[in-house]
């Protein structure tokens, strides 16, 4: 502002200025050094330094104190301990803020680590939680959702699979078909939701009669079961689908307090070539099933063994049938 107004007005202003500001500055000092701010005792004690090197100057001028090195440059001793001491509450400062700043990166790795953890527990009951659902979707996925047994696809692969194990093992592979007889009748008389109950009890009774770990119930479509018996000769499974024929006789479903009777033919076969496919002993075994309907229902046909050129046409009785 002096190059526009009178220098007698600024200098005035800027004594004035000085005067209002070492003050002011001064006071803010105490108050901040009381409030146990450490960089402003740096500040009082460098000021302090400085105007004791001012005061003592004018004192040694006007012959108070004598005129020795200390008195004469007390001004430039003053202004360089000034400055050596501010450079200290400079360091101070930096070392505060580093230690600030090391904290702060602290806190924010642990927040991280605590939400990387929060984040990796939370997929990790996601996983779990999906693979309970894929689970239960897989257990869901073959079974039959009208009797609960196993499905036609499951069984499908189950008769591949038992094939192939009975062809290296060399061990026999029976196959049951099961088939309600006169079901339609069944529906027409007592309605389809008394026939999906008979179809439920039948699948029941038919699980319920297979003894071994191995052995699996399928509907094979309609009011037809298959079952699988792995390592099971044509003995056993005869001795197997007489005890179903025998189980689904003795249902007693009840409809309305009616008895609904119920029987059921079976059709065995069993695998005896070790490349025996799954169309030749579904074929041999309907064969079987259909001689049992065709010799009067409610009864155990055994397929005759399969051979290179297939045998399944010819079927003979189940010892201890029951012809109807
Ligand atoms: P057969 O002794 O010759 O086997 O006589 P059938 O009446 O059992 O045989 P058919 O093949 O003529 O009829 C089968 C009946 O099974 C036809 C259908 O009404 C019934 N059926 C098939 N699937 C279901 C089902 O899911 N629920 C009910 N209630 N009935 C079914
Ligand atoms: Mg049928
Ligand atoms: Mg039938």
């Amino acid at each position: 502002m002096s190059l526009f107004a009178p220098y007698t007005v600024m200098i005035k202003l800027t004594t004035l200025n000085g005067f209002v500001m070492s003050i002011t500055m001064a006071v803010i000092g105490v108050i901040c050094a009381m409030r146990g701010v450490a960089q402003a005792r740096y500040f009082m004690l460098a000021w302090a330094i400085f105007l004791g090197g001012v005061a003592v100057y004018p004192l040694k001028t006007i012959g108070l104190l004598p005129n020795v090195f200390l008195t004469e440059y007390s001004m430039q001793i003053g202004s360089a301990l000034e400055a050596l001491l501010l450079s200290f509450a400079l360091a101070h400062r930096m070392k505060v803020l580093e230690q600030q700043n090391r904290r702060i990166q602290a806190e924010a790795t642990s927040q991280l680590e605590q939400r990387v953890q929060q984040r990796t527990h939370e997929l990790d009951e996601a996983l779990c939680n999906l693979s309970e659902a894929n689970n239960e979707l897989q257990r869901l996925n073959v079974l039959d959702g009208l009797t609960g047994v196993k499905n036609r696809k499951y069984f499908d692969e189950q008769l591949a699979l038992q094939l192939k194990v009975a062809g290296r093992s060399r061990q026999p592979l029976s196959l049951l078909l099961i088939d309600i007889d006169h079901f339609k009748a069944v529906n027409d008389r007592h309605g389809h939701l008394a026939g999906d109950a008979c179809l439920r009890a039948v699948a029941r009774a038919i699980a319920e009669s297979l003894l071994r770990a191995g052995d699996e119930v399928a509907r094979y479509g309609g009011e037809e079961f298959a079952v699988l018996l792995p390592q099971t000769d044509a003995a056993g499974a005869e001795r197997l689908g007489e005890r179903i024929r025998a189980a689904v006789e003795q249902l007693g479903v009840l409809h309305e307090c009616t008895p609904v009777p119920l029987t059921a033919s079976i059709g065995v076969a069993v695998v005896a070539e070790p490349d025996e496919t799954g169309e030749r002993l579904i074929a041999a075994a309907d064969a079987a099933l259909y001689e049992a309907k065709h010799h009067g229902r409610n009864q155990v046909r055994i397929a005759a063994a399969l051979g290179p050129q297939g045998a399944s046409s010819r079927s003979q009785p189940s010892s201890g049938t029951t012809a109807n």
